[in-house]
């Protein structure tokens, strides 16, 4: 195998004695291999290696050496060119496959999203006009030549836009008019400046940004908490500059919760710093996969903006982390290696000693006694820039004060809505449901239309006449008849979802301009950006929305959110319920108001009575955040205990149970540890797959990973049983 690869091209290996390396490769395996390798391969080092009948991609891994006699060693093949990763992200990787409880090589993996990005550079060759005159020419030839417009291109795309043949134009290429040229298919990023003067900052900014560089000076990490429109972000961008400044070879990257939210935050921190930041989420097209992969591999990528994958990328010299929205459950990633980024990046940071800046207006539970504790600083912005004031937040007690029935907006809302349009300001109601209705039933026999493969109901939506899962994507058309009783025309919508709430406000104000937003109605990021794009210039009179306004966005003629079903969140298998409600409605409250005017937020609750409504009117987080932390401490949940869910899925349900049984019966009493279960997952059975689960739960001082680890090793799962270990888990649905 001598394949070339990334710049420096790969090495077959050279004769000489053969030295005994680890190879780990980017696949679920608990460890590193052992092979024979002639030349000098250091940790770190991409390699290419035969495993499983084929050569697959790996990296020379640190670690003891097994004691395989030599005969029964395959050799490595190739030493491939890309710059080796550094000994941070090793660890890392190898510190994220302990914590989380999955295995090393599938924790490999997260750092090789790029598939391709260790192939040589495929770049076919580019042309660009040599200034001589071909000895002959002709009309054709003259297009070719005129098809330039300063960049170089192939001769296919000069044939292309010159409309005349390839052999034209390789013809202008033996006549020397056309001079071949290299291009990077992979070209570096600019380097940000980190001297660039950012907007003046008011005193409490100033204060605040002076005493964040002190903080990440000392490295650890530091919560910077501030009211959404404080300035967070200018301030953090401060810190940011000084890790650039102080070392030219530093790498800073910057986590956000959500890809749609990464477009406008490139903007902006491209204007900070003159060179467009390295961007990183699921969205980006194969070639700028490649291109940030190596250019964060080389060093080269000095700033990266990315979603929490971006964690796993492989820095040369990462020396900043910031999560921006620390407390956003966006962070939990869910499938394949179970992680939280928030928590992994304040451990990446501690492990290689550089500092995280964790910014939030709704701060985590977690971070909170984490500053209280002592574990990381704090910095706090307490007002609003410039004149915009918090929103006022005003609670609807829906049970007397409700609309009529199948109506969704109660007349106090209305009527703030009627107030804004005569003022020319703009509303947003907000209802975190996808769909026209969360249940179809039907009025003569009561049947309530279920999802075929999850536990679930089926969600009408209307603009598609479609009842959907929202478990699992499986969607029918809404039939015309009950599939229990036939009675014609008998099922019922019940509930709102943002289509229902949308069709009320058309029926209440057909003459406003009015637009919708929710995942599955946006057609593709484009069109998203152009509605909130309408919204922000004040083109939108009434925006209806789910949760993707909930953050960042600032639409400074916004003074009215109306919730519409504030209670929800409040249901279902969430052990930050009342958490995660207070900072969703205090973000989307946060969205009023944020320019001169002054906002109103109206909750729509059927419990007004509950802590998390009456702290949200009252403004007072610190009371909501006492309650909560009572409320958790109480139950040892974290952060005063650890949690962990070991969950066991089959398809096959006797297997299954038999499988929960082993479980049981395997567990052995340890002090400082509690096992609930096995129980059935609040939805059983999703995409036909049933799952019953343990929850596991510690005192904090208790490595809740080691007990896991002695107690599932006794059991082996069947084939049919799949067993999936959560730590710090957050959804129990
Ligand atoms: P946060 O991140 O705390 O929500 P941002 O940093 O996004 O706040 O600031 C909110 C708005 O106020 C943004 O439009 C930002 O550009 C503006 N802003 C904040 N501080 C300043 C400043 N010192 N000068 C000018 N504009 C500012």
């Amino acid at each position: 195998m001598t394949e070339e690869g990334g710049e420096e091209g790969a090495n077959a290996m050279t004769p000489g004695p053969a030295k005994r390396v680890k190879v780990l490769f980017p696949m679920p395996l608990a460890k590193a291999y052992d092979y024979l390798a002639r030349g000098d391969l250091r940790a770190g080092d991409w390699v290419e290696a035969p495993f499983g009948g084929r050569l697959a991609v790996g990296v020379v891994w640190p670690g003891a050496l097994d004691e395989v006699p030599a005969e029964k060693l395959k050799s490595v093949a190739t030493r491939l060119g890309a710059p080796p990763l550094s000994s941070a992200v090793i660890d890392f990787v190898g510190w994220v496959a302990e914590y989380t409880m999955h295995p090393l090589g599938a924790c490999l993996r997260l750092v090789m999203r790029s598939g391709d990005a260790l192939r040589p550079p495929s770049g076919a060759t580019s042309y660009i006009p040599s200034g001589q005159a071909p000895a002959r020419m002709t009309e054709a030839r003259q297009a070719a030549l005129s098809a330039f417009a300063g960049a170089p291109l192939t001769v296919r795309r000069i044939a292309e836009l010159a409309g005349v043949s390839e052999a034209v134009v390789r013809g202008l290429v033996g006549s020397g008019a056309l001079k071949a040229i290299s291009v990077d298919p992979d070209p570096p990023f600019d380097a940000p400046d980190p001297l660039k003067p950012g907007v003046a900052l008011s005193p409490e900014q100033a204060r605040a940004a002076r005493a964040l560089i002190a903080a990440t000076g000392r490295g650890g990490a530091t919560l910077l908490d501030g009211v959404t429109g404080s300035g967070k972000t200018e301030v953090y961008l401060e810190a940011v500059a000084d890790a650039l400044q102080r070392d030219a070879a530093s790498q800073v990257l910057i986590l956000l919760p959500e890809i749609s939210l990464t477009l406008p935050f490139l903007k902006r921190v491209e204007a900070r710093f003159g060179a467009e930041p390295a961007a990183w989420h699921s969205d980006l097209t194969g070639a700028a996969r490649r291109r940030v992969w190596r250019r964060v591999c080389d060093g080269s990528a000095r700033l990266v903006i990315g979603a929490r994958s971006a964690l796993f990328l492989p820095y040369k010299n990462l020396s900043m982390i910031v999560v921006d929205e620390e407390h956003d459950a966006a962070y939990k990633q869910e499938e394949g290696v179970i992680y939280q980024a928030r928590d992994m990046a304040v451990a990446r940071g501690a492990r290689a000693g550089f500092p995280v800046i964790l910014a939030s207006a709704t701060p985590s539970l977690e971070s909170v006694v984490n500053v209280e504790q002592g574990r990381y600083e704090l910095v706090r912005l307490t007002a609003r820039f410039g004149s915009a004031a918090l929103p006022k937040v005003a609670l609807v007690d829906m049970r007397r004060d409700g609309p009529e029935d199948g109506r969704w907006l109660a007349p106090r809302l209305v009527d703030a809505v009627n107030a804004r349009l005569t003022a020319g300001e703009q509303s947003l109601l907000f209802i975190n449901r996808r769909g026209y209705a969360p249940l179809t039933l039907c009025r003569k026999c009561g049947h309530r239309m279920k999802s075929p493969h999850a536990d679930a109901w089926l969600v009408e939506h209307r603009f598609e006449n479609r009842l959907v899962c929202h478990h699992t994507g499986f969607s029918m058309p809404k039939p015309p008849a009950c599939p229990n009783c036939n009675a014609v025309g008998s099922l019922a919508a019940c509930g709102p979802g943002v289509e229902r709430v949308a069709e009320e406000a058309q029926a209440l104000w057909p003459n406003a301009r009015r637009a919708v937003l929710s995942s599955d109605m946006v057609q593709s990021p484009v069109h998203m950006r152009a509605v909130l794009e309408a919204m922000e210039a004040g083109e939108v009179d009434i925006l209806i929305a789910t949760q993707m306004v909930a953050k960042g966005h600032h639409f400074p003629n916004l003074t009215l959110v109306g919730v519409v079903d504030a209670d929800m969140g409040l249901t279902g298998g969430d052990l930050r319920a009342a958490e995660r409600t207070y900072q969703l409605l205090s973000q989307v409250a946060g969205r009023a108001g944020r320019a001169e005017r002054k906002g109103e937020a109206l909750l729509q609750t059927y419990i007004p009575h509950a802590a998390v409504f009456s702290a949200l009117e009252r403004g007072d987080r610190d009371a909501f955040l006492e309650a909560e932390s009572e409320g958790r401490s109480a139950l040892a949940y974290p952060p005063y205990g650890r949690l962990a869910t070991v969950t066991l899925k089959s398809k096959d349900e006797r297997r299954l149970k038999e499988c929960a049984s082993a479980h049981k019966g395997a567990l052995f009493n340890a002090d400082g540890v509690i096992v609930f279960g096995p129980a059935p997952a609040p939805i059983y059975r999703i995409r036909g797959e049933a799952r019953i689960r343990f929850l596991v739960k510690t005192r904090r001082d208790i490595n809740i990973q080691a007990f896991i680890a002695s107690w599932t090793e006794r059991v082996r799962p069947p084939a049919a049983v799949r067993r999936v270990i959560d730590i710090d888990p957050y959804s129990l649905a």
